[in-house]
């Protein structure tokens, strides 16, 4: 069986040493390499950064087979994957702004980074009324719902065997915003499924969502891929390399003289 890898960047920013490494992961396990282009969030990503990628890959040597899925350009594909979830009602409005929900989750039996559920609640009458009234608002998936039609759901973890998916430690995810009309968690499913992909080799930071994507795959009909997680690269302190840390941008190495085949060897030596 061939191996179908894929890279899979967000462009908000100039690739870091530390997506470089994740490509390289992936790239150097495949027999067929993909290139997607995670733009769904059309205010925070640039086409000058998608253009840079492309070339920072390319001078790395990381070629790609085949075109670049670009997420941008398939919103409607998105949409009819949120329909099916939504006419099995696995999804409700939820009106939180983001101040209420961080109150929720500081609060006695909140869990940070978890949608306590507020809006999970509410009637059908209160819902319809408040989205009437034009109030904004984000779809969630109803995760204990979601579960109930799929049961235990289950993933190979390369280095660590079977595991069991726990979605619900995500909580009720986020799968549309009005910015933004289908989320990560969507999107990355359906193109992994529609890419091919056999193996997501990606950052450790990815390990938790892989949880909520085991759920998306079996409520939309849809493989699950072996996953592997891989450590992030950290810098000298031992800090997560990030997007802000412009030193370690491919662009700015390459400035500096470094060369290919430096970087290839430094990952040789992280892998
Ligand atoms: N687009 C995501 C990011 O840049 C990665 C998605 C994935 O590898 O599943 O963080």
């Amino acid at each position: 069986m061939s191996i179908v890898t894929r890279f899979a960047p967000s462009p908000t920013g100039y690739l870091h040493l530390g997506h470089a490494y994740s490509a390289w992961m992936a790239w150097t396990r495949a027999d067929i390499f993909r290139l997607r282009l995670e733009d769904i969030d059309t205010t925070r990503c640039r086409p000058e950064y998608a253009d840079a990628i492309l070339e920072d890959l390319r001078w790395l040597g990381l070629d790609w087979d085949g075109e670049v899925r670009v997420q941008s350009q398939h919103f409607p594909e998105y949409a009819l994957a949120l329909g099916s979830l939504q006419e099995r009602g696995l999804l409700y409005p939820c009106f939180c702004t983001r101040a209420e929900i961080a109150r929720a989750q500081s609060a006695p039996h909140g869990v940070e980074g978890v949608y306590p559920g507020t809006c999970r609640a509410l009637s059908a009458e209160i819902r319809a009324a408040r989205i009437a009234s034009g109030a904004p608002y984000a779809l969630r998936l109803n995760v204990a719902a979601a579960r109930r039609c799929v049961g235990a759901l289950r993933f190979f973890e390369e280095n660590t065997g079977w595991v069991e998916a726990e979605p619900e430690r995500l909580g009720d995810v986020v799968l549309a915003r009005k910015d933004t009309p289908s989320s990560y968690h969507l999107c990355v499913v359906h193109d992994d499924a529609l890419q091919g992909i056999t193996h997501v080799i990606r950052g450790e930071d990815l390990r938790e969502a892989t949880h909520i994507h085991v759920l998306l795959q079996a409520l939309l009909g849809l493989p699950t891929p072996l996953y592997a997680h891989h450590h992030l690269l950290t810098d000298a302190s031992g800090k997560r390399l990030a997007k802000r840390d412009k030193a370690a941008t491919l662009r700015e190495m390459r400035a500096a003289g470094t060369k290919p085949e430096e970087i290839l060897q430094q990952f040789e030596a992280s892998a």
